[in-house]
């Protein structure tokens, strides 16, 4: 089997960066994760902080088994698959094999690709530059909207009335106009309570 072969059957996956810190942001923040990101994103956000995950030619292709032996030398046992966006990879086998070793396996995505994996934990963050793949709808446990610009309080509420009925919702500021649109998240979730506030905490601590 060649290697697009074998990244098409996600046995192998390009890894732009795999580390061990505190999850920052989301129903999750101040957990300590093992997190995986992996390359290629087609989605193309104007204020994407990872750009340089975009191409997923410039990332190392590993073997699943590669990979969990990776993250297996920490002690933390939640890894959070990240890109880049994930979901342009089949996932079964990479979550398979973390969940026989163990792990608690939580997913960041944009939601623009068909669902594949097996996750504890499915945060849904919908970017405007591309439709979400209907599939996600029904996995999403935390819907999590970045504002940058106000009509991103509509289109959060477009997509809270396709999520199921548990799914947390959250609305974070994107992190360089903060100081413009905080006051108005902080406004609209006190008026629409089943909205909470998330931030991008590991950037006040400094840590990836
Ligand atoms: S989906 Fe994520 S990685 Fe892709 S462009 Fe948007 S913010 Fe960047």
């Amino acid at each position: 089997m060649d290697k697009k072969q074998a990244i098409d059957q996600g046995i192998m996956l390009p890894v732009m960066e795999a580390f061990y810190t505190i999850q920052g942001e989301g129903v999750h923040t101040g957990t300590p994760a093992y997190f995986i990101r992996l390359g290629g994103c087609d989605v193309g956000c104007v204020w994407c902080d990872v750009k340089e995950s975009w191409e997923a030619e410039k990332w190392p292709i590993l073997s699943v088994e590669d990979i969990v032996n990776q993250a297996l030398e920490y002690p933390g046992r939640l890894v959070v698959i990240t890109g880049g966006e994930p979901l342009m990879y089949e996932l079964g086998p990479l979550t398979g094999l973390l969940k026989k070793n163990g792990f608690t396996i939580n997913i960041e995505t944009s939601g623009a690709h068909p669902f594949s994996g097996t996750f504890d934990w499915v945060c849904f963050s919908p970017k405007k530059f591309k439709k979400p793949h209907p599939s996600i709808y029904e996995h999403a446990n935390e819907l999590k909207v970045v504002i940058f610009h106000k009509s991103d309080f509509d289109f959060a509420e477009k997509h809270a009335v396709l999520v199921n009925k548990n799914c947390h919702k959250l609305l974070q500021p994107e992190w360089s106009k903060s100081s413009v649109h905080l006051g108005s998240i902080i406004d609209y979730v006190k008026s629409r309570p089943e909205w909470k506030i998330s931030l991008q905490t590991h950037k006040f601590m400094d840590i990836p």
